[in-house]
């Protein structure tokens, strides 16, 4: 086998199928491509999972759901806690095996290892939560005992935007609960999640807690799980589309669905915000991941009377960004994941400036290969342009001007989506009361970012149903029993 610049990144990264703590090849042998978004080479291929692998794993996971589930949750704390302070140190690592296959920047790599490493530091600690009620029955008299169980098998399924976060995400308050899993990583970046697995096995996670099945057929197997009566949750991050026919499969076995889907977020700049300040809760906004998250600023409304200021100062920082192999230093937007997805930013853009935007700076995908689009802002972008109305999952900021309070409260509710919305405005009574009428699970006041392994990360209308992170993304992962008490 002859060496290639991949090697090293590559050398030690699991690509086989881990299934009770073993790993195999699928059942009949099938595998899917790895691609570098950078140089379109395919790099490396992972075993691509099949129905009776995904019922393997199943079988797996639920051998061993009592034993993990009778752990003290002290053990099964520290052993996440363990597995917290292994990814910390092997962050680096991760972060270029993450830019390797799925494009981002490292700047972007290194911040989703450290990220996801706290989603296990912050189960360690809930796995101790998890508490109970005792209370009086005001009839009876009798005690009302309140206790939460793990609730099963839980099957994770996981986006290729953030392909270590999203799955300890899961992960950890599935393991922290007492549930065992099965986790079906994005086709599009396998070896991250793979990756995980012997930090995993060193930090003590019992074979078949933790099973990985990358699958190109996600349909076929993911269906098959949930046919099975012994799974209970289905945790699902992704898009809205994908998410809906799960719940649909998930009706069958009342398997609690708890989905994490697409967003539209708008990004409002009122007249009295710090507008330095509104320029960086911009740039984190809308290019962390390069635009590639369900959290990114989608559509811009700037207050009329501070929108050239807003817009210069914003197009100058877009501007000075690197365009570039994610590896190389000094890059901050790298690839997008693959041609689909590039493909569409580049349409979207073109309706835009049909439609009468005009191209402030970027606007135009590089010749040669590379899934490469750079950071890109549109003004005069007018209502009929699909940009605002789709998820762009890209670099390219459209902003529109805005009068009134009411009239952008209005706009920005005018979606089916209801995942995070921003906000800037010096006047914090103002921010309270828009914030309150802003149908999103999340909002970010004066800041660009929400995401915190601490607070509830979820979204409302069509963004999904349930929480993850915070005590909520616990809960997700246990049943409530009540006991009635002839004390
Ligand atoms: P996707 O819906 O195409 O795929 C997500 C996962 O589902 C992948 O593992 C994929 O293989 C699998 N999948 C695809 N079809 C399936 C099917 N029929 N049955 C079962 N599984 C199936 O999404 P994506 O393109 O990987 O990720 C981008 C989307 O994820 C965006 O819409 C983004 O907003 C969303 N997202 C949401 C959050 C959140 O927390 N709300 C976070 C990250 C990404």
């Amino acid at each position: 086998m002859p060496n290639t610049p991949y090697d090293n990144l590559l050398a030690g990264v699991p690509t086989e199928l881990y299934i009770g703590g073993e790993w195999r090849p699928a059942s009949d042998g099938a595998r899917l491509d790895v691609t570098d978004p950078a140089t379109e080479a395919v790099i490396t291929s992972a075993a691509s999972a099949s129905v009776d692998d995904a019922k393997a794993a199943v079988d797996a996971a639920a051998a061993v759901g009592p034993a993990w589930a009778a752990k003290k949750p002290r053990e099964r704390g520290e052993i996440l806690r363990k597995a917290f302070e292994l990814i910390v140190k092997d962050g680096e690592r991760l972060a270029r095996l993450m830019t390797l296959e799925n494009g981002k920047a490292l700047p972007d790599s290194r911040a989703e290892a450290a990220y996801a490493a706290e989603f296990f530091r912050w189960s360690a600690e809930e796995a101790v939560r998890n508490l109970g009620q005792v209370s009086t029955a005001p009839s009876s008299g009798a005690r009302i005992l309140v206790q939460h169980k793990p609730a099963g098998v839980a099957v994770l399924v996981t986006p290729w935007n953030f392909p270590a976060a999203m799955a300890t995400r899961k992960i950890g308050p599935a393991l922290a609960a007492g549930c065992t899993v099965v986790l079906k990583p994005a086709s599009e970046t396998p070896l991250t999640a793979l990756a995980l697995v012997p930090l995993l096995e060193e930090a003590g996670v019992p074979p078949g807690v933790v099973n990985v099945i990358p699958s190109r057929r996600s349909g076929a197997v993911v269906g098959e799980m949930l046919k099975d009566m012994r799974v209970r949750v289905i945790s699902f991050t992704g898009s809205t589309e994908v998410g809906r026919k799960l719940i649909h499969a998930a009706a069958d076995n009342v398997v609690k669905p708890v989905m994490e889907l697409g967003g539209n977020a708008p990004f409002i700049v009122f007249d009295d915000a710090d507008i330095d300040a509104a320029v960086e809760g911009a740039m984190i906004a809308k290019m962390r991941n390069m635009g590639e998250a369900c959290t990114s600023a989608n559509r811009f409304y700037v207050h009329a009377a501070v929108h050239d200021a807003f817009v210069e100062k914003f197009a100058a920082r877009m501007r000075s960004l690197k365009l570039g192999n994610g590896l190389e230093d000094g890059v901050a937007v790298g690839p997008l994941v693959n041609a689909e997805t590039r493909d569409k930013v580049v349409h979207l853009v073109a309706d835009a400036v049909a439609k009468g935007a005009k191209v402030v700076t970027g606007g135009k995908a590089p010749d040669g290969k590379g899934f490469y689009y750079p950071a890109t802002v549109l003004t005069g972008v007018s209502d009929d342009a699909e940009l605002l109305r789709e998820e762009i999952f890209g670099p390219v900021a459209p902003i529109q001007t805005f009068r009134d309070e009411d009239e952008v409260v209005a706009r920005a509710n005018a979606t089916e989506y209801g995942l995070v919305a921003y906000l800037f405005t010096r006047d914090l009574s103002r921010g309270l009361r828009v914030s309150e009428r802003l149908e999103f699970g999340m909002i970010g006041l004066n800041r660009g970012i929400v995401s915190d392994p601490a607070a509830p990360f979820g979204g409302m209308k069509q963004s999904g149903l349930g929480r993850e992170g915070a005590h909520e993304g616990l809960m997700e992962f246990l049943e409530t029993q009540y006991v009635s008490v002839n004390w």
